[in-house]
């Protein structure tokens, strides 16, 4: 961490259990901490939306720590598959916004190789995406929606859209579609939880204004609509567009930015001076689908496939070079890496076989 921090700045790694807004303070793990200015950019939790057995049974994505343990699952639940069993085994993944959009395309191409190493039949599983919505990636303009659905497919992904996930048990999960009173079953003990966000647990039990998801209601220079002192960026923050009222995206680039404008903020108070209201600016937005294809726009220009996703790939690079400079990007070098390789595997088998591109991936896990 320090590698990443200019020296004026000290980092303390503690577990913060609460704010006290009166004393101004933070407590932590380690001793109370008390602040002039506080900037509050905890991230969000997985939103559970009190489905029965959701916690219990369904592997959540936010962490480094949840995606080694989906592995772990993984390769667990393969082990025990039986070569001979007749019906593919279901990987559900609940929600289909772009974290279940990415996950989904990543799992199928990532599967091949489990699969191979388990020596079982490509057939033997099948990812099912499980959406409540009509369509995957709802909000979207219909030509990425199309995009998308059509790159799922392609891959052998099972899209279930009208569906919505009821309840999970430790050996199965119920779907139900929409409008529908009979709920149907899943034999599974695989069910990866991607059905949306909400604020970190210490903001909703802060006694902040609240608004959706929990997040924290904001003025226009991202402070507290409580207290001035208290700035909140990112999922925790809930920011509106000065310009169309709307509620910014709870994404990574505007949380970036976000850190950024609060420290600007305070600064300018320090100094007596006076910065414009915060507008949320979003370069574009880039989907990934597996390691060789993407959507989504960069500035006003919609971009599919292999353009997507080297765009993508040096939109990560951007932002590790904003936070850590060359350094960072060198350490992170074997992320990158990976990424690169895997690209380079995918053009090489489109090169291949540019008329089967589908059909191969398709069959990993149809
Ligand atoms: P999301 O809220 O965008 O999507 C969750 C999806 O789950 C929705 O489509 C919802 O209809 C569905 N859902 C909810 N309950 C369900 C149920 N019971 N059964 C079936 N489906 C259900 O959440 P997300 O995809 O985690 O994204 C969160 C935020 O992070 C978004 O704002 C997104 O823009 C951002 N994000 C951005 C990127 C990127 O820039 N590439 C990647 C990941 C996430």
């Amino acid at each position: 961490m320090s590698s990443v921090l200019p020296p004026e700045v000290e980092f303390v790694k503690a577990q913060i259990t609460g704010f006290d807004f009166q004393t101004r303070s933070v407590h932590t793990d380690r001793g109370d901490f008390t602040y002039d200015r506080l900037i509050i950019a905890l991230g969000s939790q997985p939103a559970t939306f009190n489905i029965p057995g959701l916690s219990e049974h369904a592997l959540m994505l936010k962490s480094l720590a949840n995606v080694r343990a989906i592995r772990g699952h993984l390769e667990v639940a393969l082990s025990g598959l039986s070569a001979t069993r007749s019906n593919p085994y279901p990987i559900v993944i609940g929600g289909a916004g772009i974290t279940g959009v990415e996950l989904a395309a990543e799992l199928a191409e990532g599967l091949r190789d489990l699969v191979r190493a388990h020596d079982l039949e490509s057939e033997a599983l099948k990812i099912v995406l499980v959406e409540a919505a009509a369509t995957v990636l709802p909000g979207f303009d219909q030509k990425t929606i199309n995009e998308a659905t059509r790159v799922l497919k392609l891959l052998g992904v099972s899209v279930r859209t009208n569906t919505a996930i009821e309840r999970v048990e430790a050996d199965r999960v119920w779907v139900k579609p929409i409008g529908s009173d009979h709920p149907q079953e899943l034999l599974t003990q695989t069910v990866i939880w991607t059905g949306g966000v909400r604020a970190n647990e210490l903001v909703l039990n802060s006694g902040l204004t609240l608004g959706a998801r929990g997040a924290a209601v904001v003025d226009g220079y991202l402070r507290s609509v409580d207290h001035p002192d208290v700035s909140v960026v990112g999922d925790n923050a809930l920011v509106r567009d000065p310009r169309n009222g709307q509620i910014a995206l709870p994404c990574g680039q505007l949380a970036a930015q976000q850190g950024k404008y609060a420290a600007t903020q305070i600064l300018a108070d320090l100094h007596g001076a006076v910065v414009k209201p915060y507008i949320p600016h979003l370069d574009g937005l880039l989907i990934s689908l597996g390691s060789y294809a993407g959507v989504g726009t960069v500035g006003p220009v919609w971009v599919r496939q292999l353009a997507a996703r080297v765009m993508k790939i040096g939109a990560e690079t951007r932002y590790l070079l904003n936070i850590g400079g060359v350094t960072l990007v060198l350490a992170r070098g074997l992320l990158l890496r990976h990424e690169f390789v895997a690209l380079t595997r995918s053009l090489n088998g489109m090169q291949r076989t540019p008329q089967a591109k589908g059909k191969g991936r398709g069959n990993a896990v149809a």
